[in-house]
């Protein structure tokens, strides 16, 4: 947890402070560049200026009057006083004639800029080894011939200690705003790292099986979708655990009961004495009957994993559902017509899908079945076939006993049955509509279902022409 707040941190540091600490450099490098060049072009001048005015003063003329020497030295004295440099003059053997800081006067001095100057090239350059700039021009005689050269040399000191001293102020600005920016970040990381926290810790306890828990949420942030979505997910588990238990119950129940009334039949036979044929041929009927039962309902809970295994089970081909219908309809023709019911199919055209057709038999046959089992005599049943350029819609319409409103939502659901007694006698075993939704669903089809109490009920079928597969 605390690694996201470092992380922040780091990151904040690395992209602000690197980039800042090149900006730095570059403008202390550009200050000091531009200190030296502004400092470099005025000794250029002077020195120009001074070579000057001594080729003019004629000294070179009278090198061995001493007093126009002590005169010129006044002279350059002054001006090196007022500008803050110290000025040489050297002859053509690089000796040196004056020097205001009286040190190497009659010495030789081999100096680059010197030699440069006595060659008509006046230089200035930063030496800073030295820490400081040297400028030099020639002194020529009326021939133009260079006698001598000016040299002057100005320290750097001044500018290093202003460009160190605002480099010292900035360092000093970063690192308090560092400071400041860094203890904010750590507040705003807080900020950000304290709701998913207590989102971590609601997850840690739902993923320990504490599926009640719920994540509090606050505001429209990201960090409320996300507690949503753990809301969302843990509702569903929950639901999912909810649907796993009752239908665990539920198949154990469908499984006891038959399972009891054939233990009591069969008891009840077994304690008798001089059992007439005739009972033990009723006794063993009813428990043929609910074996059929038991093997109903296995077959049907069979179906449905193998429902449960999605596409993988689908043997797709193109089947007319024409046909299929037809077959459903002359196979239950015989039972309608004991219960003096009406069995019709409808259709205008050929339509042909493609789906598995044993599996979407079964769901339509499903339909039909109910309609003729929930529909009383002198009732009707309609089967209707249409369809257009991508579906076909396959309604199963009837005048029964109609399914109330708050039962239509849940008659899909396994072992759902409306009417728990009336239906056991009927002989279903609450997993037909089921199996009929997912075989639908699986046909990335829909199924929907309009009805009325005691009026009837219309479950119409829409299946894609075209099998679409995972691609949908
Ligand atoms: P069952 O095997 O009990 O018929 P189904 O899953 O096929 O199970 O149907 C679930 C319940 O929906 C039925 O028990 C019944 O109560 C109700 N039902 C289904 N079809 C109809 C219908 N056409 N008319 C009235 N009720 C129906």
């Amino acid at each position: 947890m605390h690694s996201i707040r470092w992380k922040l941190l780091l990151t904040y540091l690395l992209i602000t402070y690197v980039p800042l600490i090149f900006f730095f450099n570059t403008i202390m490098t550009t200050i000091q560049n531009h200190f030296e060049e502004d400092r470099a072009k005025k000794l250029q001048s002077s020195a120009n200026m001074i070579a000057g005015s001594v080729a003019k003063s004629k000294y070179f003329d009278n090198l061995a009057d001493e007093s126009r020497r002590t005169l010129q030295n006044t002279d350059l004295g002054l001006r090196s006083a007022q500008d803050g440099y110290r000025v040489m003059i050297l002859d053509n053997y690089c000796t040196v004639l004056n020097d205001t800081n009286n040190e190497d006067v009659n010495k030789t001095r081999i100096v680059p800029e010197v030699i440069k100057a006595l060659q008509f090239k006046n230089a200035v350059s930063v030496r800073d080894d030295a820490r400081a700039i040297y400028a030099s021009a020639s002194i020529d005689n009326d021939a133009g011939e260079a006698v001598g050269a000016v040299l002057l040399i100005s320290s750097l000191q001044d500018i290093y200690g202003l460009v160190s001293d605002i480099n010292q102020k900035l360092l000093m600005y970063t690192t308090l705003t560092a400071v400041i920016m860094g203890v904010l970040v750590v507040f705003a990381s807080q900020m950000l790292i304290d709701p998913l926290t207590s989102i971590l810790s609601v997850v840690t306890k739902m993923s320990d099986g504490n599926l009640d828990e719920r994540v509090e949420l606050f505001g429209h942030d990201e960090y409320a979708v996300l507690g949503q979505a753990c809301n969302v997910m843990a509702a569903k588990l929950q639901q999912m655990d909810k649907t796993r238990h009752e239908f665990v119950s539920n198949v154990s129940h469908e499984l006891k009961t038959p399972l009891a009334s054939v233990k009591v039949l069969s008891e009840s036979i077994l304690l008798q004495n001089d059992v007439q044929p005739e009972v033990y041929r009723e006794f063993l009927q009813d428990i043929n009957s609910e074996v059929d039962r038991l093997v109903s309902v296995v077959n049907d809970l069979l179906q449905l994993v193998k429902l449960d295994q999605g596409e993988m089970g689908l043997q797709v081909r193109s089947v007319s559902l024409n046909r299929l219908i037809g077959e459903i309809i002359f196979r239950l023709q015989p039972l309608a017509r004991q219960k003096d019911l009406t069995l019709k199919f409808d259709y205008t055209r050929e339509v042909t899908v493609e789906c598995d057709e044993v599996k979407f038999a079964s769901a339509i046959s499903n339909l039909v079945d109910n309609a003729v089992k929930y529909t009383p005599a002198k009732g009707a049943v309609v089967v209707t076939l249409e369809a257009d350029h991508q579906n076909a819609f396959i309604s199963v319409a009837d005048t029964g006993i109609g399914i109330a409103e708050e039962d239509q939502r849940r008659i899909f659901d396994r072992f759902y049955r409306v009417d728990k007694t009336r239906d056991r006698e009927t002989g279903g075993t609450g997993l037909g509509l089921a199996i009929t939704y997912s075989t639908v669903r699986m046909h990335r089809g829909s199924i929907k279902i309009a009805s009325k109490e005691n009026e009837g009920s219309i479950f119409t079928v829409r299946v894609p022409i075209h099998f679409k597969g995972d691609e949908a």
